[in-house]
């Protein structure tokens, strides 16, 4: 392998490049862009296109693409090739400006959730110039945002990139109101990315994987995660492999892949990438999914990065660590040493607190999905119940803010938020609570209820608007004050005893917490049918209008396009579970079931003591026949759901009636192949998929 500082972003046009091939004046003129959103003039964007053009084409590159994220989660991409004809029956190399700032896609193929009719199909294409060019499979790649011809947005950059600036502009006004120069703010994020690996060939042989991206069926293996012995433990070399050539092709991308280890359930790994901004990071995360996916196959592996690929052992997450800076590099959320520091870290703590308190039905929203639906609550991954996880030593200085004592119970007159120093608190007693939807973990909160395959532009896009949300009612309160010092005393104060019950540093898993957590009034959200329609609630519409981050119409046609990308899951799932029934477990069933009388009936023939073959034959029939009805039941139910029920009725439907009638079915089924022989068994079981051994 080449070194990492020669490969690292070799193939993207970054600054560094830019510097290097732009002229003086466009290069200026490119970062006011950059760093100020000001307008890109053509000319500008004429000079910029060519010389990424050359670039690209010096690197054997021949098509160019607008790389943008429609609203399935994904990416998508339609190459040119920059081939364009000559006078003379020749061909040149050209790449004009405006085919790098606007693209057309036909787009009628996208969920647009009704914002778009297929007869006005077009939408396009912008370039985001904030987000690097790149080249993926000799193609350069222009990271873009993509919008119907009224300008609304059809896909997940444009929001998230309006609610970095409705941060900015936020969190700037409250700094600079504090005394702080600070003209920019930026939301980072480093996103830990879970995933399975599992052998390509016993994949194949499972249609619940190939259709669903999880087993539909499939009984415990004898061991699971419980001895604790893949955590962090000793990497295969097949993996080892694996993950050496995807990190070698995020570099080369500039994506900082830097831990790599062994995740909690056997065969399940994880990826932690060095963070960035939000946008950044989210494009980032979007690559590294896909090539995950891409070099399994060439390591004879499948990546699952389906949120809970098998029951009963831990599903895949995506952390995601959220923190705000200044343009001068400072993190709101670092506690600091001195007074004017601890004042604002606290102003900034009390917003998140506030913020994830009056928008837990928007956070518990935008992790929503059929697969995430499974590991949420289930004893691994955070309930569906949002609180702040703060640790016992923080909350312990705001429990003594709140009262007006000093930390560790000493009485104080008046309270005087940074001019008192805050206690040292060790960053490590605030991170290890696994259990905890947002977690504060020292400089940044860990919202840990993602699942594993999603975009973290929908998480983070909610994270900054509620918290630029918060910060402006700050302002209000502040901005007038005729002593701020007291003014932000008070309102830190009343911010935090105000928003106390969100607060929780106790065991998430435990069924205590649902009763606490019933009784403080917090929201429980249990399925994505009833969490989804909240985004487009009154209060939250406001909320997001207000910051110009979603229209109404944008959200609404979110709440659509969720619902009913929740309904297509489960059928798809139900259908995929009748066929491997019909035809599959139920014909191995029967062969076994009649090896057994076969033998049974030759036994007594020839007068040899029955075994147990009777017996379990029995048995087996038993089970089949309570299957069949079973199957039947999901049959008629994903049948009866007719698609003139409104979409939030039919996404309830799905889940009262059609998941209700898969989980019963398999349960049975899962009995079943507890009892079957091997040889008979049609589809690799739980150990096999889990415990491969090369
Ligand atoms: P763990 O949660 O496993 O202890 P780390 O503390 O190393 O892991 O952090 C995990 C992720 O958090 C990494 O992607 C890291 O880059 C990111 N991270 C660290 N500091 C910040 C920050 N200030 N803002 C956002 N993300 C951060
Ligand atoms: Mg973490």
């Amino acid at each position: 392998m080449a070194n990492i500082s020669e490969i690292f972003a070799s193939d993207v046009f970054n600054l560094h490049v830019m510097k290097e091939r732009l002229p003086r004046e466009t290069f200026k003129a490119l970062m006011k862009t950059i760093n100020n959103g000001e307008h890109l003039t053509s000319e500008v964007a004429s000079v910029v296109a060519n010389a990424m053009k050359d670039w690209a084409v010096e690197r054997g590159v021949t098509h160019y693409t607008h790389w943008f994220q429609p609203m399935t989660g994904i990416t998508a991409e339609k190459h040119d090739c920059f081939l364009t004809p000559d006078v003379n029956g020749g061909i040149i190399m050209e790449f004009s400006g405006k085919e790098l700032m606007k693209g057309e896609p036909d787009a009628s193929s996208f969920p647009s959730g009704g914002l778009r009719a297929t007869f006005e199909a077009r939408g396009y294409t912008a370039w985001d110039p904030t987000s690097y060019a790149f080249i993926k499979e000799n193609t350069l790649c222009i990271p873009t945002a993509f919008c119907s011809y009224n300008g609304d947005a059809l896909d997940k950059k444009t929001p998230l990139l309006r609610s970095m600036s409705a941060i900015s502009k936020s969190a700037t006004r409250i700094l600079n109101l504090l005394g702080s120069d600070t003209q920019r703010v930026i939301a980072n994020v480093g996103p830990e990315q879970e995933y399975f690996l599992i052998d390509r060939e016993m994949y194949s042989k499972r249609k619940d994987l190939i259709f669903a991206g999880r087993t539909l069926y499939g009984a415990p293996a004898p061991k699971g995660q419980e001895l604790d012995d893949h955590y962090f433990g000793t990497i295969k070399t097949r993996v080892a492999a694996y993950m050496k050539d995807i990190d070698e092709q995020l570099w080369k991308l500039g994506i900082y892949a830097k831990t790599k280890h062994n995740e909690a359930a056997p065969a399940q790994h994880e990826l932690a990438p060095v963070f960035e901004t939000t946008n950044i990071a989210t494009d980032h995360n979007q690559l590294t999914m896909e090539i995950m996916k891409r070099t399994a196959r060439k390591h004879g592996f499948k990546c699952l990065l389906h949120e809970k690929p098998f029951a009963g052992v831990n599903g895949s997450g995506k952390h995601n660590n959220w923190s705000i800076s200044t343009d001068k590099g400072v993190n709101l959320l670092n506690p600091g040493k001195t007074p004017a520091e601890n004042a604002q870290f606290l102003l900034f703590l009390a917003a998140t607190v506030k913020a994830v308190n009056d928008y837990q039905d928007l956070l518990r929203a935008t992790v929503a999905t059929a697969g995430n639906d499974h590991r949420l609550g289930g004893n691994e991954a955070p309930p569906a119940i949002i609180s702040v996880f703060l640790g016992d030593e923080l909350t312990d200085i705001i429990k003594s803010i709140v009262k007006g004592t000093h930390y560790k119970g000493k009485p104080m007159d008046k309270m005087e938020i940074g001019v008192d120093v805050l206690p040292n608190f060790p960053r490590d007693t605030t991170d290890r609570n696994r259990t905890s939807p947002f977690a504060f973990t020292g400089n940044k909160f860990e919202f840990r209820s993602p699942g594993a395959k999603l975009s973290v532009a929908g998480p983070n896009t909610v994270i900054n608007t509620i918290v630029a949300d918060v910060l402006d009612q700050f302002y209000d309160k502040l901005k007038d004050a005729d002593d701020l010092q007291d003014a932000m005393d008070a309102l830190i104060k009343k911010t935090f005893s105000e928003n106390m019950d969100i607060i929780f540093n106790g065991d998430g898993y435990s069924s205590e917490w649902v009763e606490i957590a019933k009784e403080r009034g917090l929201l429980n959200l249990s399925s994505a049918p009833e969490a989804v329609p909240h985004l487009a609630s009154e209060k939250n519409i406001a909320l997001f209008e207000r910051h110009g981050v979603y229209s109404a119409t944008e959200l609404h046609s979110r709440v659509e396009i969720l619902l009913d990308e929740y309904c297509k899951i489960i059928n798809i799932e139900a259908l995929t579970m009748i066929d491997m029934a019909k035809k599959d477990i139920l014909p191995a069933v029967s062969s076994y079931v009649k090896e057994l009388c076969h033998t049974a009936k030759l036994s007594s023939e020839i007068g040899v003591e029955a075994g147990f073959e009777k017996e379990l034959a029995n048995r087996l029939n038993t089970l089949s026949a309570d299957m069949y009805k079973k199957l039947n039941i999901l049959e008629e139910n994903n049948k009866n759901a007719h698609s003139t029920k409104s979409v939030q009725e039919l996404a309830t439907y799905y889940h009262d009636s059609v998941l209700s009638a898969m989980n019963d079915l398999r349960a049975t089924a899962d009995e079943i192949e507890t009892l079957v022989g091997e040889k008979y068994w049609p589809y690799p079981t739980y150990g096999a998929l889990l415990f491969y051994t090369v």
